[in-house]
């Protein structure tokens, strides 16, 4: 357990008790904090993230600090922010784009994906953002899910990956393209904005229209369009006060990219409706760059996954130590089980534990967390945001499903629909929709524990977990385990059906720098993870892999390690990282 101080906080948690803050919350009273669009037209995200603050006073504050690749810095303030996203709504409009139509961007982390965004939330069109180094073929797919009607892009990612699917993608009327360049069939998205007015004003919103489609990573198969609506910019006002404890003047960044939901619920537009100022770093992952960001631009709350977490651990602790982290106040992961070993990391490293947090493409928002002022369990996801009732359920063979009260017994995490970024659907899968809800519940697909204490335990996604002699094994504890050694970066487990058992316990196992793979290490892996967890629970194999087949998010698919193990088709593929 790493306690929390009761008192002589730098900076006072926002919820200073979690107990109080869960027992007094509203979502009702909580919308107060927004600030709606002027002459009670509704509900707008862009103008609670960007317009609310120049009408208060606020312009002139930075929102974006754009760092380049090649060492190039922009600051973009919230009046210039507001000024080029009306601009983009303005080019939206002239182009004759409706609300509800689709405008997807196929972008790196590079403000024209930020305006794009935003301007296309301000027009009330739906802003799907696509990871730019999906290929050809996911392109395609979700484009044609999503009925595209817009692409906003870049000459060079155009001709390698659109071009040739434009004969498939009938409905997809204007390519924009970033820097011109003139490729047949596209237009210049620069020419466009200049001719376009900074003035715009937003037209009436309803808290439900359709305002984001987000794919889902594809870990455990097809990726599914999630669909969400202008409410949702509540949920991420609170959970960024309650879970990321935003104060003004915080300089923020989420390393996550707005391909993903993370990147843009947490990227974009939680921060802004705070006012704060987001780090956006167009390069990726590099230790030594990202300790050096931490430091020169001061950040004080930093949003990072596992993956990152487990690479930065890789690059060992002395690094760290050569870079002033003073500035930093909180430190948050999100998007796989963050292992209890990368917790305690980052309190010897790093000087702060990292606070895990778990929520889902589908909610939208943090769901359970670690808060600032709450102690936290190595290990654990933390606990429920206020507002949100999470439950731990058991499926029943009538399909329905009853909640599971005693603590500490594994089953279904499920959340009670009514939080204001809950998905509206799976754009066109009415039917895979419909199976995520039992008795008034919402089935997340994951399985968790909760305690005596009321915090959750993540154990697997359902799809993962391996039975094996009657137990139940969650991969995650025994991934956990092996990375206490100090020769694993990464480990994978899976089960793979045997007869006599139901299934055998299986670690993939990838190493450290100075560390190789043999026999001796193999045993030795193994008798750790006995002496760890036990007989029934310890890895009966252990394969040593160069790297794990991740998704371009960087989780970790356990789907293919199995499929790959048992010779069986690989499924969906659409977002593996490359090479696996
Ligand atoms: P798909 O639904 O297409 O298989 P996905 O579930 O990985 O992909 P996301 O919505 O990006 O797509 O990820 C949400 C999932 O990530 C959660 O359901 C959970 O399995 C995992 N996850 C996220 N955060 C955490 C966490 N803190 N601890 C454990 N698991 C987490
Ligand atoms: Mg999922």
């Amino acid at each position: 357990m790493i306690e929390k101080p009761r008192s002589g906080w730098r900076v006072a948690p926002n919820m200073p008790a979690y107990e109080e803050a869960r027992a007094s919350f509203s979502w009702a009273a909580a919308e107060h904090e927004l600030a709606g669009l002027p002459g009670d037209k509704g509900l707008n995200i862009a103008h609670e993230a960007v317009d609310r603050h120049c009408l208060e006073g606020r312009g002139g504050r930075q929102a974006l600090r754009w760092l380049g690749r090649h060492g190039e810095r922009k600051v973009i303030t919230y009046a210039e922010l507001s000024a080029r996203t009306n601009r983009f709504a303005q080019l939206l409009a002239g182009l004759g784009i409706r609300p509800g139509e689709r405008v997807f961007s196929l972008l790196g982390r590079i403000p024209e994906l930020y305006i794009a965004a935003l301007g296309t939330l301000k027009h009330r069109a739906v802003f799907c953002p696509l990871f730019s180094a999906f290929g050809p073929e996911p392109i395609r797919a979700r484009m044609k899910i999503g009925d595209a009607r817009v692409l906003v892009t870049t000459s060079a990612l155009y001709r390698k990956k659109v071009a040739a699917l434009r004969d498939a993608l009938p409905d997809l009327k204007h390519v924009l393209l970033v820097e011109g360049g003139g490729e047949p069939g596209t237009e210049d998205l620069q020419a466009l904005l200049a001719r376009a007015s900074d003035a715009y004003e937003i037209g009436a919103t309803s808290p439900e229209d359709m305002a984001l489609l987000h794919f889902t990573s594809g870990t455990t198969g097809t990726p599914k369009g999630a669909i969400h609506v202008h409410q949702a910019v509540l949920s991420h006002h609170v959970t960024g006060a309650l879970a990321l404890d935003f104060h003004p003047g915080d300089i923020f960044w989420c390393t996550a990219d707005p391909g993903w939901v993370t990147g843009t619920s947490y990227g974009i537009i939680s921060p802004l409706t705070h006012g704060l100022t987001c780090v956006v770093d167009e390069a990726d992952f590099d230790a030594e760059r990202w300790y050096r960001i931490l430091q020169d631009e001061r950040v004080t709350v930093w949003y990072t996954a596992p993956t990152a977490v487990r690479m930065l651990m890789k690059a060992g602790d002395e690094l760290p130590r050569r870079f002033d982290l003073g500035a930093l106040r909180l430190i948050a992961s999100v998007g796989e089980p963050l292992n209890p070993e990368a917790v305690l990391w980052g309190q010897r490293a790093l000087g702060l534990p990292i606070h895990d947090n778990w929520w889902q493409t589908e909610t939208g928002g943090i769901m359970v967390a670690n808060y600032a002022s709450m102690d936290i369990k190595p290990g654990s996801m933390g606990r429920p945001l206020p507002g949100v009732v999470a439950a731990i359920v058991r499926r029943l063979e009538d399909g329905s499903v009853e909640q599971v009260d005693e603590p500490d017994r594994e089953g279904e995490l499920a959340l009670r629909p009514g939080w204001p970024s809950m998905f509206r659907g799976y754009l066109h899968e009415e039917e895979r929709y419909r199976k995520c809800f039992a008795k008034g519940w919402y089935l997340t697909g994951d399985l968790a524990r909760r305690d005596k204490d009321g915090y959750f335990w993540f154990v697997g996604r359902a799809d993962d977990v391996i039975k094996s002699m009657g137990h139940l094994i969650g991969p995650f504890e025994v991934e956990s385990a092996l990375l206490e050694h100090p020769a694993v970066a990464e480990a994978g487990v899976i089960g793979r059906p045997e007869p006599v058992i139901g299934e055998l316990v299986k670690a993939f196992v990838s190493l450290k720098e100075g560390f190789t793979p043999g026999e001796a290490l193999r045993r030795e892996l193994l008798a750790h993870a006995r002496t760890r967890l036990g007989a029934v629970v310890a890895p009966k194999e252990l394969e040593f892999v160069p790297t794990l087949p991740r998704t371009r998010s960087g989780k970790i698919m356990r789907r293919l390690l199995k499929a790959r193990e048992l010779g069986l088709p690989e499924g969906d593929t659409s977002t593996l990282e490359a090479p696996a």
